[in-house]
């Protein structure tokens, strides 16, 4: 069955007593649009779409790793919108799939496994008369940061701050384009020293200075998808007290990040917080099953 979007399920939750109360802080759950396409993907995806189609393309071409909610998500909004979609998965082909592959394949993706040095290098096999849009990975580029502006339709615009996770960027860059120059966007980057990434968002957002933004390195966790009992101590505690489940890879780290802020006082009194809970809760199948009460 094809997946849909439930764009009416995004609810805001407000968890400032998880905080003590020391700022108003709400969750805005992108998570609950769809279990596969899954928090900021389809924003992201929703223009190549609309491109690919366009341009009478029979489909996208994006890449990923094996755990990729962005593949995943690919494979998924494609056969929705009645396109085809090909996954160039970082890697050599493993004897065991991922959950996250399988589930791609469901939806009809074709699956095309590359070395890393081919994956980082993108040199993938193209035939002449190929007619797919290829979109980055992560659905990185302007296009991409046009669609993740949309997600501010669906929350107040008076928030003094927007937090959310950072990967490729793309999110964060289309946040900041809409923010007045009173208001600040704080993005988590879930990856070890990636400091290329103030260049990439201000690629993407033309922003000569950085004034309303910022991209915090402290809460990488030694990397992606990296994680320790720490982490998923706190995302049990989270749960428990707000009801908000979040992925080891990106919005554990977001909300874990917050709560410490808060704590250091990082944010002035009387701030208006908004958290983009971005979803990826379907990565956590890569971790022992029990381990995370949710
Ligand atoms: C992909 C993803 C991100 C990162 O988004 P970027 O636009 O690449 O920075 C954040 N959170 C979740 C849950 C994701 O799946």
């Amino acid at each position: 069955m094809l997946p849909g979007l439930a764009l009416d399920n995004i609810t805001i939750d407000e968890i400032s007593a998880y905080f003590n109360y020391k700022s108003e802080v709400h969750v805005l759950r992108l998570d609950k649009i769809s279990p596969v396409i899954s928090g900021n993907k389809w924003f992201k995806l929703r223009y190549y779409i609309e491109e690919a189609k366009t341009l009478h393309k029979h489909g996208i071409r994006t890449f990923g790793g094996a755990w990729s909610n962005h593949i995943l998500a690919t494979a998924a909004a494609c056969a929705s919108a009645g396109l085809q979609s090909i996954g160039i998965i970082r890697g050599g082909q493993p004897t065991q799939l991922s959950s996250t592959l399988k589930q791609a394949l469901a939806y009809g993706t074709r699956l095309e496994f590359i070395s890393r040095s081919d994956y980082r290098d993108k040199r993938i096999a193209v035939k002449a008369d190929d007619n797919f849009l290829t979109v980055n990975e992560g659905g990185y580029g302007p296009n991409g940061a046009k669609g993740a502006a949309t997600i501010l339709d669906y929350c107040d615009t008076d928030y003094t701050h927007y937090c959310c996770a950072v990967g490729t960027g793309t999110m964060l860059s289309g946040i900041i384009n809409r923010l007045q120059p009173s208001q600040q966007a704080i993005g988590i980057s879930v990856l070890k020293n990636n400091f290329a990434l103030e260049d990439t968002v201000q690629q993407l957002t033309g922003s000569s200075i950085i004034n309303n933004w910022q991209i915090i390195h402290d809460y990488a966790w030694g990397g992606y998808a990296k994680y320790d009992p720490t982490l998923l101590a706190f995302m049990n505690d989270f749960y428990r007290q707000t009801n908000i489940p979040s992925d080891f890879v990106y919005t554990g780290k977001l909300f874990y990040a917050v709560t410490d802020l808060l704590k250091k006082n990082y944010f002035p009194g009387g701030s208006k917080i908004l958290v983009i809970h971005s979803g990826g809760l379907q990565g956590n199948t890569s971790i022992p099953a029990g381990t995370l009460m949710f």
